[in-house]
């Protein structure tokens, strides 16, 4: 049984400070699963005191013997697979099968990706009479949402670490648990006390504590653009590094000569995958007004293959099984914006506001799909963060990077094409930080993060490692 009682500060378990707590909420069943520490702005201190006294030391370790921790918390979490995937799956309710291959996998995967990287990374280079060398930025504070809880954790602790950082974590308040096993990992792996923290508590208490600390360098935030604002205000007077990964609003290009069958299964899967719960997720579909009804057709067919589905039970089918939402809150918004759909006039064609009636308990939200919608409707211009998928028709190829691009935000995007030279022409057009070409996979190397109001940073592979360094340029005489 994990400490869910304590916070980790300077490679200890101990109490809060302050006495609240917060409960953690499974959101299949609705019942209350554990119970952690509300923590306070002094945990913050004192965890952030730790990280500080470990710099020294931390930062001056070699490469050889920062990869082989990383290797080690890898290796401890590997050992933890199953209980992080179960742990996973009863806090935001992420189906068995996702929960273990997609949220724990890829967490786990981040150490030796990491490890190898600094190995072969250029630390230092000249430029003229100039010794340009790349050193740990600090202290670094991470805050973290919960709908791909530990791998958004991973995304910034361990290129953080790998760079000689540093850490004070502060994870989501509803899916706090996974990162106790983290903490657990690097008790096991022996990480020397102090250079990774944790303090569980609220955002307003703890994240705000964090953003505003004299002594933390850098904060790393993946969350809302509302709280991601919150953090650049408190951050402000210190003028620390803040790095944001935020929302977006994504859409996916169907050019008029992309198979409607193949559209339909991507196109779904890229919308629905996590229920919807995902940053990235191509909300926005973009048909062509010539073709759109075989495109609309295709797309209700492969939903008509989704099922919603316990996240305890085994369904090995990850592209058809959603789970609830990972909260109350989350359930109560989503299904507020599909009443917003059809109050705009937008056409239901799929799915509904209403309880799905398979399961009157749990968080659950019917896959959902507008036609009919336009760019100036809310569900076309806001994130709504549930399996719902809005449909929009353009007139040609200048129209749809128009629509596509007429967004506050800037995360990702796709296009479908029988021409993959006529489909990249387009993703170039678009302004976003990542762009899939006929549902191309993702990858776990390439950079990550947004244009716009969807963050200023990016994360994975090189690109996350550099955000963790200061560079400093060293004069030789000539
Ligand atoms: P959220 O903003 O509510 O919470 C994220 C984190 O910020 C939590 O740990 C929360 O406690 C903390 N927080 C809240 N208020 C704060 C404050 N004033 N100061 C400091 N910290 C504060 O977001 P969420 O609901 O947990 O996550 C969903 C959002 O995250 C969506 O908008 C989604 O698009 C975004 N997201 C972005 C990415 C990306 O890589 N771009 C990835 C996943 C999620």
């Amino acid at each position: 049984m994990a400490n869910y009682d304590k916070q980790f500060i300077n490679g200890e378990w101990v109490s809060s400070t302050g006495t609240g707590t917060i409960e953690v909420v499974n959101p299949a069943t609705e019942q209350v699963i554990a119970t952690v520490p509300a923590g306070t702005a002094a945990d913050v201190d004192a965890a952030v005191a730790a990280a500080r006294a470990a710099f020294e030391t931390w930062s001056t370790t070699d490469v050889d013997t920062r990869a082989k921790y990383l290797r080690d918390i890898g290796g401890a979490l590997l050992g933890k697979f199953e209980t992080i995937a179960e742990t996973i799956s009863s806090e935001n309710g992420s189906p068995k099968q996702f929960a273990a291959l997609v949220q724990t996998g890829m967490a786990v995967g981040e150490w030796e990706t990491f490890a190898g990287l600094i190995e072969n990374f250029e630390w230092e280079t000249r430029v003229g009479n100039s010794l340009v060398v790349r050193e740990p930025i600090g202290v670094v504070g991470g805050i973290t949402p919960w709908n791909y809880p530990l791998y958004l954790i991973a995304c910034k602790v361990v290129p953080a670490l790998a760079a000689g950082c540093t850490f004070v974590l502060k994870p989501s308040e509803i899916t706090p648990l996974n990162a106790y096993l983290l903490a657990e990992a690097m008790e096991e792996a022996g990480l020397p006390a102090g250079v990774f923290n944790m303090v569980v508590g609220t955002g307003p208490d703890v994240g705000a504590a964090i953003s505003a600390h004299p002594d933390v360098d850098m904060v790393s935030f993946t969350g809302s653009g509302r709280s991601g604002a919150e953090v650049s205000k408190a951050a402000a007077p210190t003028a620390k590094r803040v790095g944001l990964e935020l929302g977006g609003k994504s859409a996916n290009i169907i050019l008029d000569d992309a198979d409607p069958a193949s559209v339909g299964m991507s196109a779904v899967f890229a919308c629905y995958m996590n229920s919807g719960q995902t940053c990235q997720a191509h909300t926005r579909l973009l048909v062509p007004e010539s073709r759109a009804q075989e495109y609309i057709d295709a797309v209700v067919a492969e939903v008509g293959n989704v099922r919603l589905v316990d996240p305890a039970a085994d369904e090995p089918d990850i592209f058809h099984s959603l789970g609830p939402l990972a909260s109350k809150a989350q359930q109560d918004r989503v299904r507020d914006y599909i009443n917003k759909g059809v109050e705009e006039g937008a056409t239901l064609l799929v799915g509904g506001s209403e309880q799905p009636e398979d399961f009157p308990t749990g968080y659950y939200v019917k896959p959902t799909v507008f036609a009919d919608v336009t760019p100036d409707m809310t569900i076309a211009r806001e994130e709504i963060f549930g399996p719902v998928l809005s449909i929009l028709t353009y007139t040609d190829e200048d129209d749809a990077v128009r629509i596509a691009n007429d967004s506050i935000y800037g995360l990702h995007g796709g296009v479908h094409s029988a021409d993959q030279d006529r489909a990249l022409a387009v993703a170039r057009r678009m302004r976003t930080g990542q762009v899939d070409i006929n549902g191309a996979p993702f990858n776990a190397a390439a950079p990550f993060g947004g244009y716009k109001q969807s963050g200023n940073t990016r994360e994975r592979g090189q690109w996350g490692l550099e955000e963790f360094l200061e560079t400093k340029a060293i004069q030789l005489p000539v």
